[in-house]
């Protein structure tokens, strides 16, 4: 894969694919800009209330409804309401099972793509449905806060079932498979549990029972299925979308008089603290997608592109955070923010644990020779773990 902005390159055995720069960008420039091959909402973020279309996840309720519910205050009046995005009147939901969608296009292509393999066909909830069986299997094992859900890869199977080429769709996705066994039984454990474990098969044969896997039947082999588990564990990116952020960030480009800025900050603070009692960190519709060039992506701690999602949506926007001269690697931080500023044994460990990879980056190497413990923060870190 490549284009006049990028390619794809494989770099070694070890640290395989990486994307590369085939021109100079400058710092804030976008290098790429890509949709998933596949995304889902989170199955508790989703259960909670957490409106977003079923195939997109734009949010789909106002910025003022989305701080109702999220603050459990209805007497929370925005102004400027022409800086909230979502567009109602634009909601679609399927005839058969009433998923909602933010438009006749995400639905189109909802349809085409794998929902008419996976729409209930009824309106109300039939707890014996194999779907509905397979999502509360999944939900009883992986709890909030969320990293995955079981639906995706469902969706994964449903794409390949609808596929006009299964070949094409199947190699696809079979790149994303590409862990080692005794690294799979790790990554698996970091998704479920550690009681759920043994449950895995349970999982497996649910999930066999809720759709035709005729044709990824390597996919549910025992061993093959701990891949499928570790290809949502850790190629899954994040998605989190919010009505009321973007009517935030909207709001805050305005040109206010002094005395209505002053008013309309002190009202974001409070909704916020107001949110922060009522359900603590759980602002966003959260889920997560495959991309095909994000996931070619290799970590450092020294970062010169991130992720962004600027549309409210699954569009992932790859941005240069300094100047980037062609040929080099570009490469984006898995770490959070707040990781990313630990020693190089902190760092390590994060990545390790939740990457399985050792980190060769230019900041580690550099800090090889550091001892291991460098603050009291993270010596209280090491004693928690
Ligand atoms: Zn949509
Ligand atoms: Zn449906
Ligand atoms: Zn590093």
């Amino acid at each position: 894969m490549s284009s006049s902005n990028f390619k794809v390159k494989v770099i070694n055995e070890e640290k395989g694919k990486g994307l590369f720069a085939s021109r100079a960008f400058k710092d804030g420039d976008t290098i790429l800009t890509e949709k998933p091959l596949v995304c889902c909402q989170f199955s508790w973020n989703l259960e909670y209330g957490y409106l977003a279309c079923d195939n997109c996840l734009r949010p789909l309720e106002t910025a003022e409804e989305n701080v109702h519910r999220l603050t459990e205050n209805s007497t929370i009046i925005l102004p400027h309401p022409e800086c909230c995005e979502t567009k109602k009147e634009l909601i679609v939901e399927c005839p058969d099972c009433a998923t909602k969608y933010c438009s006749i296009e995400c639905q189109n292509e909802a349809y085409s793509r794998y929902h008419s393999t996976l729409c209930f066909r009824t309106r109300e909830k039939d707890e014996s449905h194999p779907l509905v069986q397979l999502n509360e299997t999944w939900k009883q094992m992986h709890y909030p806060p969320e990293s995955g859900t079981i639906m995706l890869p469902a969706r994964m199977v449903a794409i390949v079932n609808q596929a006009d080429n299964k070949e094409e769709v199947l190699s696809t996705f079979s790149q994303f498979c590409h862990c080692a066994v005794n690294e799979v039984h790790e990554i698996a454990h970091k998704l479920l549990e550690e009681k759920f474990i043994g449950q895995i098969d349970v999982l497996r044969e649910t999930m066999q029972k809720a759709l035709d896997t005729k044709l990824t039947s390597n996919w549910f082999t025992p061993d093959g299925f701990r891949s499928l588990l570790a290809l949502i564990g850790t190629n899954g990116q994040g998605i989190g979308t919010s009505a009321f952020s973007v009517w935030v960030k909207n709001v805050s480009a305005l040109d206010l008089p002094r005395e209505e800025r002053i008013f309309v900050d002190k009202l974001i603070d409070r909704i916020y603290s107001e949110m922060d009692e009522a359900v603590g960190v759980f602002l966003n519709n959260e889920g997560s997608g495959l991309y095909a060039l994000q996931s070619a992506i290799n970590h450092s701690c020294v970062p010169n592109a991130i992720v962004e999602f600027p549309f409210s949506n699954n569009v992932l926007v790859l941005k240069a955070i300094r100047n980037i001269q062609p040929e080099e690697e570009i490469c984006i931080s898995y770490l959070d923010e707040c990781d990313q500023e630990r020693s190089r044994h902190s760092r390590q460990k994060a990545l390790r644990s939740l990457y399985l990879f050792v980190c060769r980056c230019d900041k580690c190497l550099s800090q090889a020779g550091d001892p291991d413990l460098t603050s009291e923060d993270e010596f209280d870190d090491d004693m928690s773990s």
